[in-house]
């Protein structure tokens, strides 16, 4: 079972298609578990409590941060804070599972370093900050605002990429899909 403890973490700047990749991946290769981050961001229309995000308060994220039951905790965005759960990893392992985050880079590289060779830590690049900005848009999820502190952000997130431990490219998304299918194996398998 300590064998299997494994972790794959996803960081890349938000729009690089961290969300559709994983979620192609997770019906692909079984064994492979969503760890459910908790927010003090709004849920988007469709997103649910418990599914995409445990959803709180600000005044809640920061009783957890005082309890200490996170493993790592980021306010990404101005006011707004992500956080990875010590109890989803275990929720995750006792099932046999392997755990999939997805994380902004500095919970990437926190949780590299917390998991050593138990984790693999894939960044997604987009193929430009324009094409990334430009997806962000079609997403149609985000206001003016939103989009602005996201895309202000990226332009710092994209120095991190040689700090993971593989670069994927996603432009075209089923060739990204494959590659991270095959580094995920190659993983699971120890080569
Ligand atoms: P993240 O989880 O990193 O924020 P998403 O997975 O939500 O990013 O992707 C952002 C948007 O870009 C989504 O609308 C998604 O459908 C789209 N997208 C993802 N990958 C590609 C791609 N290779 N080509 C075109 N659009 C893509
Ligand atoms: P979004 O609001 O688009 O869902 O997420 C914004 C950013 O927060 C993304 O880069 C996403 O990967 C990151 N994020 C989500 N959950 C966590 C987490 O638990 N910890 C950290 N550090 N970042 C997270």
């Amino acid at each position: 079972m300590e064998e299997n403890r494994k972790v794959i973490i996803f960081s890349a700047p938000s729009g690089s298609g961290k969300s559709t990749i994983i979620g192609h991946l997770l019906k692909r290769v079984p064994g492979l578990e969503f760890s459910i981050s908790a927010t003090s961001r709004k849920p988007r229309q469709g997103e649910q409590d418990g599914k995409d995000y445990y959803f709180l308060t600000e005044e809640d994220f920061k009783q957890r941060v005082s309890e200490d039951k996170f493993v790592e905790w980021v306010e990404v965005y101005q006011g707004t804070c992500y956080g990875t759960l010590k109890s989803e990893i275990e929720r995750i392992w006792d099932k046999g599972n392997t755990v999939i985050f997805d994380v902004d880079v500095l919970g990437g590289v926190s949780l590299k370093k917390i998991f050593g060779e138990k984790a693999l830590s894939i960044f997604i690049q987009p193929p430009s900050i324009e094409v990334l900005e430009q997806r962000l848009r079609n997403r149609g999820t985000e206001t003016e605002e939103s989009l602005r502190k996201r895309i202000e952000r990226a332009e710092m997130e994209l120095q991190y990429s040689n700090q993971l431990d593989v670069v994927v490219v996603n432009d075209n998304l089923d060739t990204a899909i494959n590659e991270t299918e095959t580094i995920v194996n190659n993983f699971l398998n120890g080569k």
